[in-house]
């Protein structure tokens, strides 16, 4: 078939000196434009790369004359042949930059308006902006690479996984309302008026019930779509590696995506990932880091001061620790602070909720500290003996978690201030042993830690149930002290994915649920197709999701998934580009049987 414009027959990437003298026709936009006396050069940009090309009025009167209506990002056709530039005009930077092409011929495929943003360079608009023309924004080498990182990444892991016996299934985009804790995106039916699809906080169920069907290994590449509010590492839909295995145990799904992801980081950062990675349970990381993500690109633990201070003349600290609160400390030995800088990290810690943050300083053997006239020898003296000189440690009294978390936000942001992490290290590790279930202000009651499929650790979950007369009894607050068998995959202080093994038998299910606070009503009807499947002879089952937007930037370096995702939204969730949501017709609403009730 005839072409109606003269299309390329080789990539700006693939000119090279041995094609001097050749002729060669290129597609592309215009990246740069120079006119130098006369002769215009052009850069053009194909999604491969960059060659100069020149239009002379010696080569072609014709093409020069066209070429003066050039500007940047029309889309071209030229026609020419391939010449070594000038001695002294090449450009080393530039893989052809030896190189340009003599342009005959010129035929201008389309022209480009005045451009909103720039495209050749990062021209600092704003980020909306640049979100209503990101299909232009995507023109940028640097950014349409990361696009194209996705798919290597998306391939890399869908062979690994393929090569291991795993089977890629799809699962419904119109689903039911999951319990994976967030606000569903609800689809109306139009065929059953006033009933409702939900779209997929994640396909959990559905995994679990393709074990059930008998297929050992599943995995997906999914969308999972959850209406909560946006921070930089959230968006309305994210895409997660889902996966489930069969007849394994926890060691065996976290051996595998262990294996995965240090494929993932050799291939793509050529970086040795040492497994199997360290565990750490979920209390352990809370006493040591304060977080249940902990970054462990640099150390400064948690140290618990409560033994030595238990029989302390402190007032304060002596009360703490009556009411079963903690004495924690940081140590900070990386260089002396002055007193703005130490009052600074007090500040930091009230903000965090802290009343107050007291601090030791071995100043050449010597104890400073605004307390130390109250300390005894004994505890002066093993204070002490955990600092060299210069060190300082911040110490906190507290009761609850909060006095971890408190340290754990200190410890991080001394680590950003005086840099002590190394940012050529990736830290990657497992927290297990994630509790059952938490506490939920805004529903004032008890919810699960992960998700109601968790398994918990049975044991500990048997003895809950005997000391309770076999009832899942919520108000039993030793309920928050049993332990389950989620893990989180954490890399560099961020959660990668989580992760558990599941509950296979209908009893133990249901009594989850009703620990939840669900009757045998609501359990039926919402989730009677689970427990039915789990009567039918359910394997023993686990799995995990990996967020593959989360891992990308890890890889890129960048600082917000918006960067590696092709159409993201705003932080208020809008698409500027295809301005979306947006209201529709009455006509719709209507066969919708819709009423709209908005607010004032
Ligand atoms: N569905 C879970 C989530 O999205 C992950 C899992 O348990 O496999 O967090």
């Amino acid at each position: 078939m005839e072409t109606a414009y003269m299309k390329r027959n080789h990539l700006a990437d693939e000119m090279n000196d041995a094609m001097a003298g050749q002729e060669v026709i290129l597609n592309g936009w215009v990246h740069q434009l120079r006119d130098l006396g006369g002769v215009i050069f052009a850069l053009l940009r194909d999604h491969s790369g960059m060659m100069q090309v020149v239009f002379n009025e010696t080569i072609s009167a014709e093409s020069r004359k066209l070429a003066d209506e050039l500007r940047f990002e029309y889309c071209i056709a030229v026609r020419g042949i391939v010449a070594l530039r000038p001695a002294g005009q090449e450009n080393l930077e530039m893989k052809t930059g030896k190189l340009e092409l003599k342009v005959n011929k010129l035929e201008i495929l389309n022209p480009c308006d005045v451009l909103p943003i720039s495209v050749s360079q990062d021209g600092g608009e704003r980020k909306e902006l640049r979100m209503k023309y990101r299909y232009l924004e995507l023109r940028r080498p640097e950014i349409s690479n990361k696009i194209i990182m996705r798919h290597q990444l998306l391939i890399f892991i869908r062979n690994f996984l393929s090569e291991r016996g795993f089977c890629e299934i799809e699962t419904p985009l119109l689903a039911k309302s999951t319990p994976e804790g967030a606000r569903d995106f609800l689809v109306p039916s139009r065929v059953q008026p006033g009933y409702f699809y939900a779209l997929p906080q994640s396909p959990q169920q559905f995994k679990q019930l393709l074990m059930v069907a008998g297929f050992p290994k599943y995995f997906q590449i999914a969308r999972c779509l959850r209406d909560e509010d946006l921070r930089a590492d959230r968006q309305l839909e994210h895409t997660q590696l889902d996966m489930e295995m069969s007849f394994v145990d926890r060691d065996d799904v976290l051996g595998l995506i262990e294996t995965l992801y240090s494929a993932i980081w050799k291939e793509f950062l050529d970086y040795d990932v040492s497994t199997p990675l360290p565990r750490i349970p979920y209390k352990k990381a809370i006493e040591q880091y304060g977080i249940d993500k902990p970054d462990l690109r640099f150390g400064m633990k948690i140290i618990n001061l409560g033994e030595i201070f238990a029989d302390t003349g402190i007032k304060f600290l002596k009360s703490v620790l009556d009411k079963g609160g903690n004495i924690l400390a940081l140590r900070f030995a990386e260089q002396p602070l002055s007193r703005s800088e130490i009052d600074a990290v007090e500040e930091f810690a009230k903000e965090q909720g802290a009343f107050g943050l007291a601090h030791f300083i071995n100043d050449n053997g010597k104890l400073k500290s605004p307390m130390a006239k109250h300390m005894s020898e004994d505890e002066t003296s093993k204070i002490l003996d955990m600092l060299k000189p210069g060190d300082i440690m911040f110490v906190l009294a507290h009761e609850g978690k909060a006095g971890y978390e408190i340290m754990g936000q200190t410890r991080i942001m001394l680590a950003k201030k005086y840099d002590l992490i190394d940012k050529s290290k990736y830290a990657l590790l497992w927290v297990t042993d994630f509790p059952l279930v938490q506490w939920s202000d805004a529903e004032s009651k008890v919810v699960s830690e992960h998700h109601p499929f968790t398994m918990p650790i049975e044991s500990e979950w048997n003895e809950f149930l005997e000391r309770n007369n076999g009832e899942p009894n919520p108000d039993d607050k030793s309920v928050f002290e049993l332990s389950s068998q989620a893990y989180d995959l954490v890399i560099n202080g961020q959660e990668m994915g989580s992760g558990s093994i599941r509950i296979n038998r209908p009893d133990l299910q249901r009594q989850i649920f009703k620990l939840l606070g669900l009757t045998d009503d609501q359990i039926d009807s919402q989730f009677g197709h689970i427990l039915d499947a789990f009567s039918f002879g359910a394997p023993p089952h686990g799995g995990a999701a990996m967020g593959i937007d989360r891992t990308l930037i890890q890889i890129t370096g960048d600082e917000a998934i918006t960067d590696v995702i092709p159409f993201p939204k705003t932080l208020k969730g809008v698409d500027p580009m295809m301005d979306s949501p947006s209201p529709v017709s009455n006509e719709q609403l209507k066969e919708l049987h819709i009423k709209l009730d908005l607010p004032e």
